[in-house]
């Protein structure tokens, strides 16, 4: 089959192999066609590891040695059609399940790519999404930029019985993984009638941007440091009211949030979904006392200035840190949220991508769009005659 592999975490792009084995499921295991399978950030840096060591630890932290890596197919972001379940214990117990319930064969589906390992004391008590020994497919795992992938059958998310495309289009249903973030993030803060800021307009800041105004938000400020006209104008129809520039702006911002939020002294909440070393600073400069920091975006290096003391602990500020989506309680969410369709959620997500699919031959000119900052968002399509298109 066809697929993109990192061969070497040593040099930088992909490998297109045209002749891959095609995966086959076995216990318990789900094997899928992919329709659509969108990129992200991550992949980004995978693309680009030669010089990044954070990803390159990651890639082999379950390596027993780190010589022994192996190449693995990439991409964690899709959605497609079941073409076979390997054998289990399921097939039995199947029998007593409404039928609607079980995933089958011609299925419409997606899936977590996040393996929970189903041991530790996390998985056992509801925060499987920190397993201790989470296994990612496409980071740590053969991922989805291919035509086929298998998934462990706990992972697949039933979105249509029998091939029915119809509640969630394949270019939305690929994006689910990246809103199941962002709506994992908005929700770990009480944002309902609250003062929001959102740091970093990239797409999960612009989804979380749209989550908060869908979830009674007060008023959003927003900083971003490049393509600001843009993202400040995508951002605005989402919601936010406040815009700043994340470098030449700072200034702007403390002084809006002093005058906006002068009764409590700054804002509730502050989503921190760049990573960007000045934006920790700005996120303990603008919060309120008593209000909370949730982190999403991940810093390139260690932070080493971080006042922690005055801009958290004197502060009696909240940090939480957000990874994944929370199994499954984010997904149910979200695919409410979703089939629910307020403030124009779909297309506004929509909005954000590129307007032509790219097939997997042409991942350079794609990957070339997105690391310029041309292209938001943009998807695969590994077997482009089954993607109706939407
Ligand atoms: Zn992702
Ligand atoms: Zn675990």
């Amino acid at each position: 089959m066809k697929c993109l592999l990192k061969e070497d975490l040593e040099r930088n792009g992909f490998t297109l192999r045209t002749d891959h084995p095609e995966p086959e499921p076995s216990y318990d295991e789900v094997k899928i066609k992919v329709l659509a399978a969108s990129v992200c950030g991550t992949d980004k840096s995978i693309y680009q590891s030669a010089d990044n060591e954070g990803i390159k630890d990651e890639m082999r932290r379950y390596l027993d040695h780190p010589d022994n890596y192996r190449p693995i197919i990439v991409g964690h972001e899709f959605c497609g059609i079941v073409e076979s379940v390997g054998e289990g214990r399921e097939t039995v117990r199947a029998r007593d399940i409404d039928p609607d319930l079980v995933i089958e064969p011609g299925d419409y589906v997606t899936a977590e790519m996040h393996i929970p390992c189903g041991h530790c004391t996390l998985c056992r008590t509801g925060n499987a999404h920190i397993c201790l020994n989470v296994r990612v497919k496409g980071v740590h795992l053969d991922g989805c930029f291919a035509q086929s992938v298998v998934v462990p059958r706990s992972n697949v998310i039933l979105l249509g019985k029998r091939g029915d495309i119809s509640s969630i289009p394949p270019r939305l249903a690929a994006m689910l993984d990246p809103l199941g973030n962002a709506v994992h993030t908005v929700q770990a803060a009480d944002v309902g009638g609250k003062s929001v800021a959102i740091l970093g307009l990239g797409p999960l800041g612009l989804m979380a941007t749209l989550l908060a105004r869908i979830h009674g938000a007060a008023r959003i400020y927003v900083t971003e440091a490049v393509d600001l006209e843009h993202r400040f104008e995508l951002a605005r129809e989402f919601g936010a009211d406040f815009f700043f520039d994340a470098i030449h702006g700072r200034h702007d911002l403390y002084e809006t949030v002093r005058r906006q939020e002068k009764a409590s002294g700054g804002v509730d909440v502050v989503l921190e979904m760049s990573g960007a070393a000045a934006a920790y600073e700005d996120a303990i400069r603008i919060v309120r006392n008593g209000g909370t920091i949730v982190l999403l975006g991940i810093p390139r290096h260690p932070l080493s200035e971080f006042d922690m003391a005055g801009g958290v602990i004197w502060k009696g500020v909240t940090l939480k840190g957000i990874f994944g989506r929370r199994m499954f309680d984010t997904w149910n969410t979200m695919l409410n949220l979703v089939r629910a369709d307020k403030f124009g959620l779909r297309s506004r997500l929509i909005q954000m991508m590129a307007p032509k699919p790219y097939p997997l031959e042409d991942y350079r000119s794609a990957f070339q769009g997105l690391l310029t900052g041309q292209a938001m968002k943009l998807i695969f399509t590994p077997n482009p005659d089954a993607y109706a298109g939407d």
